[in-house]
């Protein structure tokens, strides 16, 4: 059996369409000029040029892994998009121990870099290759938890980022992803002492999965800089943690200790990958096995 009914209301349309197996409800956003949709991707060749289409409602697009699906589902589609393939943004440059990434550098980019080796275990953890192909390393700092693992990373690693959003700012990562708005053109930090950055992602496949657990740490002489991500709607800046081992050495008691500690600052939700009371299970296991390497 298969019946449709179309109601109105406001701008949105409901369509409902029920078949023997189950009913499917679509909502169309229809206006007075008709219904909304995808009418023009810009490729801009610069950046001015890009920031003038944005200025105009336009939306930056990446490698469109997270925003392309999104379009189909949207009630109210972006009607243009800006490519930034070929703005100039993509590029890896280190000066000294700072490096420096472009916005629309792919993940994949990142991965196949040797200078980068430190980043390594981070974008070989996310998704899958086909998808590190197109993704951009601007586009995870929009990516809502659980993704955004390339952006725990940044965060542990005090990473600032560069933005156009009526003038040029620079701010840290940490801040950016509280409320990430504007166009980002680069992220840039400081590589950290060989052996000091610790990454680690519980998930529950290889590929395509997303965390259960981010732990992203940055191992200073008298101080430890924890990230998590996958136990809350956003990011996590383990202060709790890192107020614990401020001064101590890592061991098998101080770190669980930190742990328990932490456990305060998580805002685990359930989704499909995990339930909230797993992941709580799951954070102190993953953060001694980043922390401790057992
Ligand atoms: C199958 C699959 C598995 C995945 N698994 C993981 C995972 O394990 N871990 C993980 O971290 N992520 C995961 N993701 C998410 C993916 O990594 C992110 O979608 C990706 O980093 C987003 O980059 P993008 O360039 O494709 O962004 P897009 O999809 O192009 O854009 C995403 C958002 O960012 C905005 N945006 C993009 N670039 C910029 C910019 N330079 N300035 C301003 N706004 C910008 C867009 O407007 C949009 O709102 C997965 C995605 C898929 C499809």
């Amino acid at each position: 059996m298969l019946s449709l009914s179309v109601g109105f209301g406001g701008r949105a349309s409901v369509v409902s369409l029920t078949t023997m197996r189950r009913p499917y409800t679509f909502i169309i956003d229809i206006d007075k000029k008709g219904p909304r949709m995808l009418t023009e991707v810009h490729v801009p060749d610069d950046v001015a040029a890009a920031v003038r289409l944005l200025e105009s409602g336009a939306t930056p697009l990446g490698g469109g892994t997270s925003l392309m699906p999104l379009l189909n589902d949207y009630a109210s589609p972006p009607t243009e998009l800006v490519s930034l393939r070929r703005a100039g943004l993509a590029g890896i440059h280190l000066d000294g121990a700072t490096v420096r990434i472009g916005a629309a550098t792919t993940l994949g980019q990142v991965e196949h870099d040797p200078r980068l080796a430190i980043l390594d275990p981070v974008v070989r953890s996310i998704a899958s290759v086909p998808v590190r192909n197109l993704a951009t390393v601007g586009g995870n700092l929009f990516a809502h938890q659980p993704h955004g693992d390339l952006a725990v990373a940044l965060v542990a690693l005090a990473a600032r980022v560069t933005v156009v959003d009526g003038g040029t700012h620079e701010l840290t990562v940490e801040e950016f992803v509280t409320d990430p708005r504007g166009l980002v053109t680069e992220v840039a930090f400081t590589q950290p002492a060989d052996g000091s950055f610790k990454y680690l992602k519980a998930a529950r496949r290889r590929f395509n999965s997303a965390s259960i657990v981010t732990v992203a740490a940055v191992i200073g002489e008298s101080a430890v800089r924890v990230a998590l991500g996958g136990v809350g709607n956003q990011i996590i800046r383990a202060h709790a943690v890192e107020a614990a081992l401020a001064g101590q050495p890592l061991t098998d008691e101080t770190v669980p200790a930190a742990a328990e500690a932490g456990l305060s600052e998580l805002a685990p939700v359930d989704d499909a990958y995990a339930s909230a009371w797993y992941r709580t299970r799951v954070f102190p296991v993953h953060l001694r096995r980043a922390l401790l390497g057992h």
